[in-house]
């Protein structure tokens, strides 16, 4: 069985995947990169993809991650 990845990966407004170093404050530390800012976060697994909505800050998207990986652990535990 493959194994599952769930993880929190940020985005920026048109929902594309924001990789760049930020600033507390979200703001791209490098000025150059053209990057508008990441402004919300998603919780991404592997098998299904993104998971529920979007989070606007990081703390919430963890524990919906946590969630979502409790979820698989249940699942497998029912078989
Ligand atoms: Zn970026
Ligand atoms: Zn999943």
């Amino acid at each position: 069985m493959a194994r599952i990845t769930i993880r929190v990966e940020p985005r920026r407004g048109d929902n594309s995947p924001c990789s760049h170093a930020v600033k507390p404050s979200g703001k791209p530390r490098n000025p150059q990169s053209g990057c508008p800012g990441r402004t919300q976060f998603t919780v991404v697994c592997s098998e299904h993809g993104d998971v529920g909505d979007p989070h606007h800050v990081r703390v919430l998207a963890e524990p919906a991650a946590l969630a979502h990986r409790q979820e698989h652990r249940a699942a497998l535990a029912a078989r």
